[in-house]
C-alpha cells in the first residue's frame, strides 16, 4: 500500500467507489470519469507503479481472467469491449498505480490516439 496512492486509498475503503468486482488480487470499479457507456477499472490490489513494474508472471494473464469474468458478469461479452492500458508520461498515465481501463456499452470510436 502506497500512502498518497489513490487507488491504495480505494482499495482500503478511505475512498469511496461503485464496486464491480473484488476476489483477493483484485478489485474492479466504475471510472469516475466515464469515457465511454460502460467504463470500468480493474486493479491489483499490491501497489505497482505501472505496467513496466509488472515482475510477477502471473499477474497480467490473472488480470485477464478477471476481465473475462467481469464481462460475463456486467453482460457485455457478447457485445465486446475494449482494454486499454496506458503506461508512462506519453501515455498520459495520471493515476501511478497499474490499471486497466474496460470500455464497453456502446460502439467504440476509432482505435488509438
Ligand atoms: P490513466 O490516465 O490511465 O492513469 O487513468 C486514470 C483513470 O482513473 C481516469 O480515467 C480517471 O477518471 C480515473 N479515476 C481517478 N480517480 C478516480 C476515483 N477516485 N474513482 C474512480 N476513477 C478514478
Ligand atoms: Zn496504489
Amino acid at each position: 500500500m502506497e500512502e498518497n496512492c489513490v487507488f491504495c486509498k480505494i482499495i482500503k475503503g478511505e475512498i469511496p467507489s461503485k464496486k464491480v468486482y473484488e476476489d483477493e488480487e483484485f478489485l474492479a470499479f466504475y471510472d469516475i470519469n466515464p469515457a465511454a457507456t460502460i467504463h470500468i477499472l480493474v486493479i491489483p490490489k499490491v501497489h505497482i507503479e505501472n505496467l513496466q513494474q509488472v515482475q510477477d508472471d502471473t499477474l497480467i494473464s490473472k488480470a485477464y481472467r478477471v476481465i473475462q469474468k467481469i464481462a460475463v458478469q456486467e453482460k457485455f461479452a457478447e457485445s465486446g469491449y475494449r482494454v486499454i492500458v496506458n503506461c508512462g508520461k506519453d501515455a498520459g498515465q495520471e493515476v501511478m498505480h497499474l490499471h486497466f481501463h474496460i470500455l464497453a456499452g456502446e460502439k467504440l470510436g476509432p482505435k488509438i490516439r
